[in-house]
């Protein structure tokens, strides 16, 4: 074994490439149900449908045993409000959320969430995964039942979040998948979902994909198909050599579920819908910097004189001690956490927080920089439980920042761990290593749009559900996604079971054997994958940023458009690794395409879904507090208006629970 470096300079040379390459060879691959994306919600929906009985294949761009934005670990679990020690209902968690977003999320995915969350961690725990202090290290304290052994996050008074050893979780998920016969197909791109007839709209018979490693051609043939590709981390920005597509996202986020679903005629709601790109792109490693939020909830933040950062309630009342950061205080009733893929939390049900007046307290001199977590001024518990338990399990913490850290010497117990330091507004939140102000305001990402789904979490095409976390309107976090995604397995099994067998329109495949080789057939001197990606994130930033107009939108759309037949015609691959990111980079437009059209068809401004048209700039009008479904029809946008509330509309009942009761497959 020698490092990238000793190779070259022995051999005088980049290695070849290491798996023999066969453009073109056709596999087929024949389910009854066809995952896409094998992360935390596609290996549920893969479980969750063999266990149902169906014959289920994965196809997944990374390697399943430790893909997505799930795979490297996880702390907390939200959404487990059944588990014995809660006192929140799934309806008073449903509605937190839809009214903090007065209306801008999908209910019934969050109702599913909840009725389900704590039985898909239960089912987690019989693969294997640690989600009670079996071991008593935490006994006594006051995040801990006593006993059922469970550990809570946030809010210790309502018990509803979960502290999990999640490490281990992806790879448990993989072992159980594989156990159950489910077929993984590692390495793959999807080019296209196929459709009966090949056409838009129609029902969803498959995928076809190219392997990222042999070049191979895969038809997948299936009566089901869940997607669960997660998000479209590379959509606005695109930094590769540092941090990866963004702080947070992962480099195999690249839309293509959401562009497959739009070619195919799904319809998407909330698309139009972003936020500032605060993690992506600027900020620090995940968590890797001093700080109070998320897995750091309530840590003592201290400045250079080691005077502490005061904390409020969400009334603005100074907590007396940090004990007190973990209630919700007089007047609250709970307290929802964040990162739930809410954007905006109603008071009633925010966290307590460091003051935002702190900002102007450092400008002032108050407080002097650096500042500093103090996981001293913790009990041994709770400072055990921070920077140990949790920031030992999170996603990207065991090893780069729990491991590294406690090798190089860091002793919780006696250490401080410095803040970034930055420009003083970048304190005005507790996540710090978040990249705050350091993030130009033209980073954006998209926020909370998705598939639409009915309350079976199926799409408007026959046979195509969803289940995840940023892929699904409506979806939340880690616990989140596992749970829609064992939902929407289950769903897409029942309807295996009833559907006739898969027609696949062999002219569809052809044409997409056809173009998925396009690259490798151009001149070398055509651009790479790399140049092409940035290229589509300027245009997105450029022209679909915080601010737009009906003109600035369909620059965008033409430039877009444009790419497609230029640089991207002319783009090289030189192996199949370069092809499937450069599959990404077309899926990419489309995404952005698909984002710019539902921009335009919004024609007024919107603070929830942080939507600013310039030539539109009365906010929130009325007759404009409605969904936009969109979907493409022979190659055209079609829209139509929906209510916030069409979950609870006919064919709908009148109520979550009835709902649930109807359409979730579950004897209650
Ligand atoms: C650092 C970090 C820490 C986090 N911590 C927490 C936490 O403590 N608690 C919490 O609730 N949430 C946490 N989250 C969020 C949580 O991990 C995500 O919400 C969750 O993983 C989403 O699940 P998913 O299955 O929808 O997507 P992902 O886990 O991202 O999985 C998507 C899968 O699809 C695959 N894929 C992508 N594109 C394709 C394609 N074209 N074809 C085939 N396959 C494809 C990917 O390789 C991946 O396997 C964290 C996220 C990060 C990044």
């Amino acid at each position: 074994m020698s490092t990238w470096h000793e190779y070259v300079q022995r051999n005088g040379k980049v290695p070849e490439w290491p798996y023999p390459v066969d453009y073109g060879k056709v596999n087929e691959v024949d389910s009854d149900v066809l995952v896409i994306g094998g992360g935390v919600a596609g290996l549920q929906a893969a479980i969750n449908a063999a266990r149902a009985g169906a014959r289920v294949a994965v196809l997944e761009r990374g390697h399943a045993k430790r893909s997505g934005a799930g795979g490297a670990g996880v702390d907390h679990w939200h959404g487990a409000v059944t588990n014995p020690c809660s006192s929140v209902t799934p309806e008073m968690y449903t509605n937190a959320c839809y009214d903090s977003m007065q209306g801008y999320t999908g209910a019934h995915v969050r109702y599913i969430i909840t009725k389900e969350g704590w039985d898909t961690l239960q089912e987690c725990e019989r693969m294997g995964i640690q989600i009670r202090d079996v071991k008593d290290e935490f006994k006594g304290a006051p995040f801990r039942d006593e006993k059922t052994k469970l550990m809570f996050a946030y809010d210790y008074k309502n018990r509803h979040i979960i502290r999990v050893w999640g490490w281990n979780i992806k790879p448990k998920l993989y072992d159980e998948a594989k156990r159950l016969g489910v077929n993984i197909v590692n390495r793959v791109t999807p080019t296209a979902l196929l459709t009966a007839g090949g056409n838009q709209g129609a029902r969803v018979v498959g995928a076809t994909a190219v392997s990222s490693r042999t070049g191979e051609f895969y038809v997948f043939k299936a009566r089901a198909t869940v997607v669960a590709t997660g998000g479209a981390g590379r959509l606005f920005v695109f930094d590769p050599e540092t941090t990866a597509s963004g702080t947070m996202a992962d480099m195999n986020s690249a839309g293509v579920g959401q562009a497959i679903g739009w070619e195919a005629g799904a319809e998407f709601v909330g698309m139009e819908g972003g936020g500032p790109g605060a993690l992506i792109g600027f900020g620090y490693a995940p968590y890797s910097m001093g700080n109070a939020s998320n897995t750091y909830h309530g840590t003592p933040i201290v400045d250079a004189e080691g005077k502490e950062l005061p904390w409020v309630d969400v009334f603005g009342n100074e907590l007396k001690s940090w004990e007190d950061r973990f209630y919700p205080q007089a007047g609250q009733e709970f307290q929802l956490g964040i990162g739930i893929g809410i954007s905006r939390t109603n008071r009633e049900f925010r966290l307590n927080d460091i003051p935002p007046d702190i900002v102007e307290r450092i400008r002032r001199g108050e407080f002097k920089l650096p500042l500093y977590a103090d996981f001293t001024r913790f009990s041994a518990a709770e400072r055990r439980g921070t920077f140990g338990m949790m920031v030992g399990n999170e996603g990207k913490t065991r090893i780069p920042i729990y491991d590294t850290m406690t090798k190089a010497g860091f002793d919780p117990d006696k250490d401080l761990f410095q803040a970034p330091v930055m420009p003083v507004e970048g304190y005005f939140n507790a996540c710090y290593w978040a990249g705050g102000p350091n993030t130009p305001p033209t980073v954006r990402s998209l926020g909370g749009g998705g598939f639409l789904t009915d309350w079976n979490l199926q799409t408007n095409l026959e046979g195509l559900y969803i289940g995840a976390g940023s892929t699904i309107y409506g979806g939340g976090c880690h616990g989140e996604s596992h749970t829609t995604g064992r939902y929407a397995g289950r769903h897409a099994a029942a309807y295996a079971r009833t559907a006739t067998g898969p027609v696949i329109e062999q002219e569809q495949v052809d044409r997409e054997r056809e173009t998925a080789y396009h690259a490798t057939r151009q001149g070398k001197g055509g651009n790479g994958w790399k140049e092409i990606n940035a290229a589509i994130a300027r245009i997105m930033r450029d022209y679909c940023g915080r601010y737009k107009n009906e003109q600035t939108l369909n620059l965008g759309l033409r430039l877009l458009d444009e790419l497609k037949t230029t640089e991207l015609a002319y783009a090289y691959a030189s192996n199949p690794h370069e092809l499937g990111r450069l599959l990404e980079c077309k899926a990419l437009i489309s995404v952005g395409e698909l984002a710019i059209k539902a921009s335009l068809q919004r024609r007024a401004s919107n603070s929830i879904l942080d939507f600013h048209r310039l030539d539109y700039p009365a906010m929130d009008p009325p007759e404009w507090h409605k969904l936009l479904p969109i979907k493409q029809v022979n190659g055209k946008v079609s829209v139509r208006d929906l209510p916030l509330d069409f979950h609870l509309k006919p064919p709908f009942a009148s109520t979550l629970e009835e709902n649930y009761k109807r359409y979730s497959g579950t004897k209650l």
